[in-house]
């Protein structure tokens, strides 16, 4: 049987029913499933290095011939090392497999083979240099590596899928590419191609996983090679296309037109304005107000930095909003965000009488009950809560607006759900995670974003340390200091409880803290187990100043202000991702002094580790630790996507191809308001399956 993109992987020698699972636990239960699952690296397997001409540091491929091999037991049969010496006609060369064992017997002296490794100095005599766990090939002799998967060409790399190795899946691969006798439809409109002049699909995605010999190594691995830009290119344009489709289905929407020019709005909006705007803060509200006024429900993503100013811009836009007699949700991820935007809103709004209710679930029954009553009755006029908002005892008698707090905390059906308690409410989502605008665009493509760039005038620049453990006595002395003269201080554990990784854990800490280290000082505890009574108890004492130091688990990583607070101390700084360093350091420096970040990591971390801490300690501005950060790991971690589906793309980059967003976020657009191309888009929307769906859902806030 000739494959197709329809066999199922069961036609592929050498799989077996274990790694048929292990893959069908991936959605790759075919031939077509497999050819999705796309290299993340190349090899330049052609061009061989003498082993005369190897330096260390270097990653190599060698031709040579095998000497003799030894195992060198060492605590065990499981960490045996194996030990080969292989030569060519320019010198011989030590290479070392850990984990070996399975080796032993396998290289005949004279066996004819290639190997693919890095170079590395000799630990015992650095003047030598040894090959340490190549990837390998055995050569027929008189074999010159043509008709392999693994020499003589430049070859894929592949993530492993559990035990199945890169190289087991380039040989698989490989055998597909050879045998391939299917069609592959293209997507892409026969006009972009030539636009463009893109490969068809078929070739440029057989390319994409063995490319042809003449392509240069590197640019292959900038993924810039034409297989690749078109493959990268279809990805964005099917991704936008579904935005744009959602998007002009959205603007079909009747929404709720604010009347926005009128005295009473804006003699509202001066009474609750507790200070001067920042010029950034009055453009975005302009922004806002503009979508208030129309007829179609706003869909906009307000993005500033911690600490930009977003809760008083999202109050003046409730304002509006009440003041047309309309009510107004605000959703925040967590109680204790919750709290406290209930206690600013009470305080900004009294000026302007408006009734501010909570909501939350740790709610005695009858308060709740009344709070219900005053929502659905309309008598409340602003309600916060937690995703208490969306169970299905809460309705809303006019729901006008409904702001979703630091987004990036929810899903997408909770936002969905929070707007169908109104008839197409407007919406509103904050979030502090400062998106390049680029990436913006692909992962919210159907929301207009408005950005506040500019800090509120009177802060003080936090200064951020990087201290080894050793260190930590001194730190303890520095953070006595800041006490003794009037303000207080964060310190954050990674985890709440002990636990088998040794990591410290904030109940203890607080414990031997308070004992051995503060005893004169009182300390306060917050994590995410403590009952919501004793959160607010401990929050309210730290606000108040009883509380000196506040012993803490990230649950203070978003929202919370206290300005007296001026040093934050994160422990195992070098477990907690940049983002998360990022909001946590955001809780000082919040006031008019001087405010000091001390990360405490071991002296050595992890190189992606180090590169974290550097990059705070270097940097405060939120949109560079962002960069940095999906540098670091890539979008789909950056967008923690992992929990909510998945956004992440099989090639594209957002912030490596933006350029290729924004042409294929143009093409898309442009297609679906074309009205005379709408048999293309019909043809389209069959390549629009439950994997874009998905992708859609999670960009949409309803
Ligand atoms: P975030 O964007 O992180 O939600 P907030 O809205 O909580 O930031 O604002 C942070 C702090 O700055 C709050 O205490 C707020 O009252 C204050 N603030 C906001 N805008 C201004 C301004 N224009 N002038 C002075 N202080 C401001
Ligand atoms: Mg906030």
């Amino acid at each position: 049987m000739p494959l197709t993109s329809n066999s199922p992987v069961t036609a592929l020698k050498g799989l077996g029913p274990h790694r048929t699972a292990l893959l069908a636990e991936r959605g790759i239960t075919t031939v077509g499933h497999l050819l999705n699952y796309l290299p993340f690296r190349y090899e330049d397997r052609i061009h061989f290095t003498k082993i005369a001409e190897l330096i260390p540091g270097q990653v190599a491929t060698i031709r040579a011939e095998a000497g003799s091999g030894t195992l060198v037991r060492f605590r065990g049969y499981r960490n045996a090392i194996f030990h080969l010496r292989v030569k060519d006609v320019s010198g011989k060369l030590a290479v070392r497999f850990f984990h070996g064992a399975y080796l032993n017997g396998k290289f005949k002296p004279g066996q004819p083979l290639v190997l693919h490794g890095k170079i590395v100095a000799d630990p015992n005599r650095p003047a030598r240099i040894e090959m340490t766990n190549p990837e390998y090939e055995l050569l027929q002799p008189g074999d010159d590596g043509a008709e392999s998967a693994e020499v003589g060409r430049i070859v894929p790399v592949y993530e492993a899928i559990g035990d199945i190795s890169s190289r087991m899946l380039r040989r698989i691969m490989f055998r597909i590419v050879e045998d391939f006798q299917g069609e592959i439809s293209d997507p892409l409109p026969q006009e972009l191609l030539q636009k463009f002049g893109f490969p068809p699909k078929r070739e440029a995605l057989l390319h994409v996983h063995f490319p042809e010999k003449n392509v240069d190594v590197a640019l292959l691995n900038e993924f810039r090679s034409s297989a690749q830009v078109r493959m990268i290119f279809e990805e964005f344009f099917l991704y936008q296309l579904g935005l744009a489709i959602r998007r002009q289905r959205e603007q079909q929407q009747k929404g709720i037109p604010m009347q926005v020019r009128q005295d009473k709005v804006r003699d509202a909006l001066k009474q609750i304005l507790p200070f001067k705007p920042t010029a950034a803060q009055k453009r975005v509200l302009a922004e806002i107000a503009a979508d208030l006024e129309r007829a179609t429900p706003m869909n906009r993503l307000l993005e500033g930095d911690v600490g930009s100013g977003k809760t008083i811009v999202a109050l003046e836009a409730a304002t509006i909003v009440i003041e047309n007699g309309y009510q107004v949700a605000l959703m925040a991820p967590t109680e204790i965000l919750a709290v406290q935007h209930y206690l600013s809103a009470r305080r900004i709004f009294a000026a302007a009488n408006y009734s501010v209710e909570l909501l939350v679930s740790g709610m005695k029954p009858r308060e709740k009950e009344e709070a219900l009553a005053r929502i659905a009755s309309g008598e409340a006029n602003f309600v916060t809560g937690t995703h208490a908002l969306i169970e299905e005892a809460v309705t809303f008698a006019r729901l006008g607006l409904v702001i979703i707090d630091e987004q990036h905390r929810f899903g997408v059906l909770q936002r969905k759900r929070l707007a169908e308690k109104g008839t197409a409410p407007h919406a509103l989502v904050l979030t502090a995670t400062p998106i390049p605008r680029t990436l913006a665009l692909t992962l919210y493509g159907d929301l207009d974003l408005s950005v506040i760039d500019e800090m509120p005038p009177g802060r003080t620049p936090v200064i951020t340390q990087w201290r080894a453990e050793e260190n930590l006595p001194g730190v303890w002395e520095s953070v006595r200091r800041e006490i003794a003269s009037g303000r207080q201080a964060y310190i954050i554990y990674p985890v709440v409880e002990e636990s088998k990784q040794e990591l410290k854990a904030a109940t203890a800490e607080y414990e031997r803290l308070s004992k051995n280290v503060f005893p004169k000082l009182k300390l306060g505890l917050l994590h995410g187990r403590m009952r919501s009574e004793e959160k607010d108890e401990v929050m309210e004492q730290f606000r108040a100043g009883t509380i000196q130091i506040l012993v803490a688990t990230t649950v203070v990583e978003v929202g919370v202000d206290v300005r007296n607070a001026t040093v934050m101390v994160i422990e195992h700084a070098d477990r907690f991702g940049l983002a998360q360093l990022h909001q946590l350091r955001g809780r000082i420096g919040r006031g008019a002094h001087k405010s000091h970040c001390i990360l405490v990591a071991p002296k050595n971390p992890t190189d992606e580790a180090r590169a974290r801490l550097e990059t705070l300690v270097a940097t405060s501005d939120g949109f560079q630790i962002a960069e940095q950060d999906l540098k670091l790991r890539g979008p789909g971690e950056f967008f923690g996507t992992k929990q909510h589906g998945d956004v992440a793309f099989h090639m594209a980059h957002p912030l490596r191809d933006h350029k290729l967003l924004d042409l294929a976020r143009a093409e898309a657009f442009a297609l679906v308001e074309d009205a005379s191309r709408g048999q293309q888009l019909e043809k389209l929307r069959a390549f629009l399956g439950p994997e874009w769906q998905s992708k859609f859902r999670l960009a949409s806030v309803g």
